[in-house]
């Protein structure tokens, strides 16, 4: 940026003094960035990403028996672009009629040809599919940005090769299932049933369908409402890659196209990832029945800091753990617990870092903070906040960083020195909002992180491994990571405890809920 184009800047942001906040912004430096309305000590050019590789259909159909085809309900809701607040496109409501002909085209396509294949064809189909995902990455990775509001870097360099990654994984699998439970038999089950949320709209697709495929399932699966037009680019990828017809099928919709799936008596395997309240909605409706279930539902994860951790790092895990991807993460290190004698300390540099966040265009690759996915989860994130100022936690956020005008933006922010019994202690927020508490020994840690209805990740901070054994021993928690926070691989399984749910997914654990072991 030249002289003259920051001197403009910073007359521009001068003039909206008048909110308190840009003055603040003021002082910081003398740079500027216009994308996301903040002032550094130095100067980042936008670097926004084209959007031209994306051809978005204006009306968007079901994916049934291998075909785009008009929903029978004849109806269609739109989806909106939350980083501007503009409508992106409509998506299809499917109805009971639709969820019965995807459920008669996976029942036909599973008994006619998937059953019948060899793992190593269907291995073939799968990699195939894992080649295209990476071919059409960039074109993916924007529309998953443009969709759902997530910061592109995220998208491009972490949910969509974790997509290619699970199918590649699953494709190698295919032909070895017998190894996944050794001295057994294994079959496949039938047609599975997938609803998905909105966070990891593509990931959460290649989590549920690429293990279904390997074992020899056939698959209905329903994306949530906001988030639906990358599970149909998914659609065009098995297309090109000659998936055959009915193998997936993709109905679009809300909650009650999610509930005629799960459902439905075709279904053999219901695999839900989603809220604790609709996964319990879930649980009743199908006791009772002979069908399969697994669950992958919140989260109120901890993240605890040890005085002999490195803290720098631990800072930047614990920004990785919450803010980034706008604590959209169902495993979010939502609960911040520290060591007392470096509380402090930690507290000011985890300020400091804060201040450094760029909240703004998704699209814009400088971007660490995207857009809130929808205006609902927006006043969701707000309304909890004001609950927890109303309850007196100690609340900070870096007011220098301004929002963009348009779209759904929220600051990232805690509440320090908050009690157990703090409504956002207990509350999944599933927006960037930490919480922060003390501890002083190792047992007071435990029995704090696991104060909690859920149980599905864990960080432990600490240059001691003998510590970090001991502490991930008591943390009821499916996943604990140490010195790091939010890494995936497909070869691990991935699933909580108690409220946060059951099953397993990825790893040879997750294949087992997808075959019938004998
Ligand atoms: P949600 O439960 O509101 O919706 C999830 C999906 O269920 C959507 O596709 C929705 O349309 C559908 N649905 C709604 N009502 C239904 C019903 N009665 N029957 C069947 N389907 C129904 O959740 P969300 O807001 O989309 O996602 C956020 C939640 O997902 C958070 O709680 C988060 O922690 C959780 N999550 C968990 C994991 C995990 O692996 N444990 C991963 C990602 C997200």
């Amino acid at each position: 940026m030249s002289t003259s184009s920051t001197e403009n800047t910073k007359v521009k942001r001068d003039k909206t003094a008048a909110d308190g906040e840009a003055a603040a912004a003021t002082k910081v430096g003398a740079g500027g960035d216009k994308s996301s309305g903040r002032t550094f000590d130095f100067d980042y050019a936008p670097s926004i990403e084209s959007t031209e590789i994306v051809k978005i259909q204006p009306q968007n159909k079901l994916f049934i028996d291998g075909k785009f085809v008009t929903p029978k309900s004849a109806k269609y809701f739109a989806t909106m672009n939350p980083a501007t607040g503009e409508k992106l496109a409509e998506i299809a409501d499917a109805n009971g009629a639709d969820v019965d002909l995807a459920m008669s085209a996976a029942s036909r396509a599973y008994t006619k040809t998937w059953s019948k294949l060899s793992g190593r064809e269907r291995g073939r189909y799968l990699f195939r599919i894992a080649r295209i995902i990476q071919e059409r990455a960039r074109e993916l990775a924007v529309l998953e940005t443009l969709d759902n509001g997530k910061p592109i870097r995220e998208s491009r360099d972490v949910d969509v090769p974790l997509v290619a990654a699970h199918f590649f994984y699953h494709a190698g699998w295919a032909d070895k299932l017998e190894y996944a439970a050794p001295g057994r038999t294994v079959s496949s089950l039938g047609v599975v049933g997938q609803v998905i949320p909105w966070n990891f709209p593509l990931l959460m697709a290649a989590w549920k369908i690429a293990p279904a495929l390997a074992c020899g399932n056939t698959v209905v699966l329903k994306p949530a409402e906001t988030t639906s037009l990358s599970a149909l680019l998914l659609a065009e990828i098995f297309q090109e890659a000659g998936l055959p017809d009915g193998v997936v099928n993709i109905v679009t919709g809300a909650g009650a196209t999610g509930a005629a799936v799960v459902n439905h008596s075709e279904v053999k395997k219901v695999a839900f990832t989603g809220s604790t309240e609709v996964g319990k909605i879930i649980m009743r409706s199908l006791a009772g029945t002979n069908k399969r279930l697994t669950l992958e539902l919140g989260g109120k994860s901890a993240h605890i800091i040890f005085e002999d951790a490195a803290l720098d790092q631990a800072v930047e895990g614990v920004i990785n753990g919450i803010y980034f991807n706008q604590g959209h993460v169902c495993c979010a290190g939502s609960r911040l617990l520290v060591e007392e004698s470096i509380a402090n300390v930690f507290v000011e540099k985890l300020k400091a870092r804060m201040q450094k966040l760029r909240v703004g265009n998704p699209l814009d690759k400088n971007t660490d903070i995207g857009a809130i996915n929808s205006e609902g989860e927006l006043k969701k994130i707000r309304s909890l906040v004001a609950t927890g100022q109303a309850e007196g936690g100690e609340f900070f956020e870096p007011t220098d960083i301004r929002l963009p005008e348009k779209g759904y933006y929220h600051r990232p922010c805690f509440f320090n020195n908050v009690a157990a019994a703090f409504t956002l202690s207990r509350t999944e927020v599933f927006g960037p909002v930490l919480t922060i508490s003390t501890f002083r020994t190792a047992q007071e840690a435990i029995a704090k992180a696991n104060d909690t209805q859920y149980g599905l990740a864990a960080g432990i901070w600490s240059e001691k491994g003998s510590k970090v054994y001991k502490v991930a021993q008591g943390l009821k928690a499916g996943v604990i990571w140490a010195n790091t926070y939010n890494k995936f691989d497909p070869t691990s399984p991935f699933g909580g405890y108690n409220e946060s749910g059951f099953g397993r997914e990825g790893g040879r654990h997750g294949l087992l809920s997808y075959l019938e072991v004998k």
